[in-house]
């Protein structure tokens, strides 16, 4: 199990774009509705005009004239792949979509058979039958921009789970998976966009809210919020058996719909319950599976998932990044995370170095990222009330955090799914009652019981430890920074600093974060701090 390298293929099946860059003009109605070509096709692909994404991937640029306003995208998607599945146009509607869905026979049951092929295809369709509430049918992990008449819609998924952002401008909506691509423009004349979040630090770009529809009027610059998910409030009360029975089940479906058939699936794997679940389920759903553990020469998780590994008789790999490396790839997470919270950014960065150091082909990767949300899995004491307290805020706070957001991998080719964050396996485990969550002095008790018979004994019972306990990276920031000089008790404000910081010369200022050195950001955070100017 513990070859050199992945020995058993790789998925093709990756969607048809990670990301996009697009743009909605209005030509003033002068060219009236001439230049549209017509009903059934008429969207031109051209070279892609190059914007700075952090996604890696081939560019492919899409163009469409129609009655009153140019269309004009730039799609990043996996190499080699055309990706025709990404847009979709009829007449005057068109559709563009970053990301898949996961319950495409779902949605195509409510439509006439074989009425679309591809994802961007099934949202033109369900768009068609019911207007803008197609969003809330959809189970899915994407961003998508719809033009229809005067209207442009930007939606995200129920979780947010890839950004979509957004710069208004008179006449014009540009809007894009990742912020980056939208600055270093002169900022607008006051478009305010209730509903949607300024981000800061990019003056003029704001964040469509998870779970969300924005319709925006493009002539008259305003726009609308439309919520497509909530999380649920209310909770429910399972017979234990029944409990049970309805996450293995609701775990296995969303594993299933995230595996291709044919490809081995690849999981991120630290041997806790929730990585080791997901790989249980991966392998039952595809009958093989690959895995791969990361670790630092300070601390690793190793034996945990080779015990894992090793029931599954999974492909494994072990990658070991020296600690000192991990800081370096600070200015990566903020890169791609496109955050200011440096506990995110801290958190994210083992993960970012697992996806670059992974190297070989393109992979699609599923984590078990995300389960401790809605189990309160962090959670590590009796009382219920706090418990559900838990559970409610971080439901009610994830918005905006972009720790699901696909660039973390696809800065390195990669794909990434979440399976806990599913709509429907987050709608069930949010909505069980806090006593199902911890049982019998354990946490995430209901997740436990759903594998016990999937996964080693010890596997299931062991307790929780987070990636940057298990990777020990915790404290590696705060020794640069109190190296430094910074007084332990400023250490929290200095790495809010030093994240802005590469921040505005990464997201904003276009910086290749190769060109970013940490220490000399730390140095000159720390100077400030000396002289008292912060
Ligand atoms: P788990 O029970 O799987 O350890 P967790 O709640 O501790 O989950 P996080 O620390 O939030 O998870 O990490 C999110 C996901 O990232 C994990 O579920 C796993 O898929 C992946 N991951 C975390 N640590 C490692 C690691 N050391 N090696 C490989 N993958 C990891
Ligand atoms: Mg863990």
């Amino acid at each position: 199990m513990e070859n050199a390298d992945f020995p058993t293929g790789f998925s093709t099946g990756f969607p048809a774009a990670f990301g996009f860059l697009a743009s909605v003009r209005t030509h003033g109605g002068t060219d009236g509705g001439a230049d549209s070509t017509g009903g059934t096709g008429g969207t031109d692909r051209g070279a892609g005009s190059g914007p700075a994404f952090a996604a890696r991937g081939d560019r492919t640029g899409v163009e469409a004239a129609l009655r009153g306003q140019h269309l004009a995208a730039t799609l990043v998607h996996a190499p080699g792949a055309a990706p025709d599945g990404a847009w979709a146009r009829d007449g005057e509607t068109v559709v563009l979509l970053a990301g898949e869905f996961y319950n495409r026979a779902e949605l195509r049951s409510v439509l006439p058979p074989a009425a679309a092929e591809s994802d961007a295809e099934l949202l033109l369709r369900l768009l068609e039958r019911s207007g803008p509430h197609a969003f809330r049918l959809v189970n899915g992990r994407f961003a998508a921009v719809v033009r229809t008449g005067a209207r442009v819609l930007l939606a995200t998924d129920h979780a947010g789970s890839v950004p979509l952002y957004v710069r208004m401008a008179p006449g014009e909506v540009r809007a894009a998976t990742e912020a980056k691509t939208l600055a270093g423009e002169p900022a607008p004349r006051g478009f305010p966009l209730a509903g949607a979040r300024r981000v800061p630090g990019l003056a003029g770009v704001h964040q469509v809210p998870a779970g969300a529809v924005l319709d925006i009027g493009v002539e008259s610059g305003t726009a609308e919020v439309h919520r497509t998910w909530t999380p649920p409030l209310a909770r429910r009360i399972l017979p234990e058996d029944e409990a049970v029975a309805a996450v293995r089940t609701a775990l296995e479906r969303a594993v299933a719909a995230r595996v291709t058939p044919g490809a081995t699936p690849l999981v991120v794997l630290s041997g806790g319950i929730d990585s080791s679940a997901v790989a249980a389920c991966a392998y039952r759903a595809s009958g093989g599976l690959d895995s791969v553990s990361m670790g630092t020469d300070v601390s690793d998780e190793f034996p945990q998932a080779r015990v894992v590994a090793g029931h599954l008789g999974s492909g494994h790999r072990e990658i070991t990044v020296a600690s000192a490396d991990l800081l370096a790839q600070l200015p990566y997470a903020i890169w791609a995370s496109e955050s200011v919270d440096p506990d995110i950014v801290e958190y994210l960065l083992p993960l970012v170095a697992l996806y670059r150091a992974l190297g070989g082909p393109p992979r699609r990767i599923l984590t078990g990222y995300g389960a401790d949300i809605p189990l309160a899995g962090m959670h590590r004491e009796d009382r219920l009330p706090a418990l559900d307290s838990a559970v409610a805020h971080d439901m009610a706070t994830y918005d905006g955090l972009n720790e699901m957001t696909p660039v973390l991998s696809t800065l390195a080719g990669h794909w990434t799914t979440h399976p806990y964050w599913d709509r429907d396996v987050l709608d069930l485990l949010v909505a069980l009652e806090a006593g199902l969550k911890r049982r019998y002095g354990r946490d995430k008790w209901v997740l436990r019981a759903a594998l016990a018979d999937a996964l080693p004994e010890e596997t299931v019972l062991r307790p929780k430890l987070g990636v940057h306990e298990g990777s020990g990276t915790t404290s590696s920031f705060s020794r640069l920074l109190t190296g430094h000089g910074i007084a332990e008790h400023a250490v929290g404000r200095a790495k809010r600093q030093v994240v802005r910081e590469v921040f505005a010369l990464t997201v904003a200022g276009g910086r290749d974060p190769a060109g970013v050195d940490v220490t000399e950001v730390v140095r000159s955070v720390a100077d400030r701090f000396a002289r008292g100017a912060a």
